[in-house]
């Protein structure tokens, strides 16, 4: 049902049945999947699926989808590269769109990126995107703007923005894109902060940028791969750092055509056509060394200059390299315990980056309808890869967007006041914020636009009070005797 119904449902609708006079015997997921070494008993329980299903229908009554009206307002959080083009891909097609920014200039991480694989350059294209974005007719930018309040549900959100001299703003839209980013780790091991020869990749791709001259004069470099990521606390790859390195070492042989330069790896994951930099790498001399991760990689001063110390995964022997520049490719980091998750009701994944509600089926929605993502807040991804994830999510925003009205489900939880006592209990155990207490009668009621049919209330309700539309409890009851 999770992925079929709502096409059988269509179907229905097409041929003029109210969709809800449906029910599904789930034998697949329920019967031939779990006992397939079992195929007499397993017939047998796909009889009584069948009949309860039966015993189901016959009980149904047509639903009705409540209708809401969509506000036309779309709200970005995050300004940078996926942001801005989620914002502007909505912005160039009508929709007033808000862009808030808790920094006080837009271009998050790819501030720090030099050129992308391809060799385009990042600066450039970042200076006339942020260009297009405040001179955007249908875009408001909030600069230096934290959230501190989120209500409402998908097609009518209240969002209140406040900065620090603590003047507030509430905006109100329609959808929300989810663009909050993420950021380089900084290390704490191999003499980082404290010898200014060790940098990370960005700072380096920083230096590039600025066209530091005293680049020119390195004559031996090292990169060390994966620092800080497919480890037992962070066992994700990064999965830009390995092309970021190769980029930077050919950018540093350009600089200097005489420089030895080292890449020491655990695994080398130039993903698709990344790879041909990777033997463009190998053809100029940059050499790639595996290092064995059992044993430990050390960096130390010895009078005064920076010493690589690793075991050959292939020679099996010690290695030593002195090098004057010693580049950190450092792990790309969410932040843990985003307050986003609690105002929007967004899960995050163990590692902290924002979970899509389905990998393949939905993968720029969040479970939480009229909430979608993109960019380093779903996971570490080069600017390429952030900009069409943050075209589809802002595709995916228009499609609700477009349709001013919307329906929502009409499998949602009702009150029966007169058996309702007040106890409350609903109101706290929903995760949707969908029953309050109404101050004039004292009883439970339920806003239907917000439910989301969990039937976590009806379920504690221990008067007895709250039913589910689809799932009463006549229904239940008699699925159960068929069986
Ligand atoms: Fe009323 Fe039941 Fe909600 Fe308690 S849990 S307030 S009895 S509807
Ligand atoms: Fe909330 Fe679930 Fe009850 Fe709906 S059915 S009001 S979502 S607890």
């Amino acid at each position: 049902p999770k992925t079929h119904e709502p096409l059988f449902q269509e179907t229905l609708t097409n041929a003029g049945i109210n969709k809800y006079l449906f029910e599904m015997a789930n034998i697949r997921n329920q019967c031939s999947w779990v006992h397939k070494e079992e195929d007499v008993m397993a017939t047998e329980k796909a009889k009584d699926l069948v009949r309860m299903a039966v015993t189901k229908v016959s009980l149904l009554e047509p639903l009705i989808d409540p209708i809401l009206e969509v506000n036309q307002n779309a709200l970005v959080i995050g300004g940078g590269v996926a942001g801005m083009a989620a914002a502007k891909t909505m912005a160039d097609q009508g929709y007033k769109t808000f862009l808030i920014e808790k920094n006080d200039s837009l271009g998050g991480q790819a501030r720090f990126v030099h050129e992308t694989w391809r060799g385009e350059d990042v600066q450039g294209y970042l200076t006339r995107l942020k260009e297009e974005i405040h001179s955007h007719a249908n875009i408001e930018v909030f600069l230096n703007a934290q959230i501190s309040k989120v209500e409402g549900f998908v097609g009518n959100f209240k969002t209140v923005i406040g900065w620090h001299d603590e003047t507030q703003q509430v905006l109100e839209h329609g959808v929300t894109i989810v663009a909050s980013g993420a950021s380089e780790f900084k290390p704490d091991q191999y003499l980082y902060g404290k010898d200014p020869r060790v940098i990370t990749g960005m700072e380096l791709q920083q230096r590039f940028i600025q066209r530091d001259s005293t680049l020119n004069t390195i004559q031996t470099a090292v990169f060390v791969q994966c620092v800080g990521s497919r480890i037992p606390e962070r066992p994700y790859c990064s999965k830009i750092c390995c092309t970021s390195s190769i980029k930077s070492a050919l950018k540093l042989k350009e600089i200097n055509p005489d420089a030895r330069i080292f890449i020491i790896y655990r695994d080398m994951r130039p993903y698709g056509l990344r790879e041909d930099l990777y033997r463009e790498a190998r053809s100029k001399g940059i050499s790639f060394m595996r290092y064995n991760f059992d044993k430990d990689l050390e960096v130390t001063k010895e009078q005064d200059e920076i010493e690589i110390h690793f075991e050959d995964f292939v020679l099996r022997r010690r290695i030593r390299i002195r090098a004057d520049l010693l580049v950190l490719a450092a792990a790309i980091v969410p932040e843990k315990e985003s307050p986003l998750a609690t105002f929007y009701k967004i899960p995050q994944d163990a590692d902290g980056f924002f979970l899509e509600a389905h990998a393949k089926l939905r993968p720029v929605d969040f479970a939480t309808d009229g909430v979608f993502l993109c960019g380093l807040a779903h996971s570490a991804k080069p600017i390429d890869e952030s900009i069409t994830q943050a075209q589809a999510a802002a595709a995916r925003a228009i499609t609700l967007l477009s349709a001013k009205t919307l329906p929502v489900s009409g499998t949602v939880a009702f009150v029966n006041p007169a058996f309702c006592s007040s106890c409350g209990v609903c109101v706290s155990i929903c995760p949707y914020s969908a029953p309050r207490i109404n101050e004039k009668t004292g009883k439970a009621e339920i806003e239907s636009t917000l439910c989301k049919g969990c039937g976590l209330c009806s379920a504690s309700c221990r008067s007895g009070a709250i039913g589910l539309r689809g799932f009463e409890p006549a229904q239940i009851m008699d699925m159960i005797n068929a069986a």
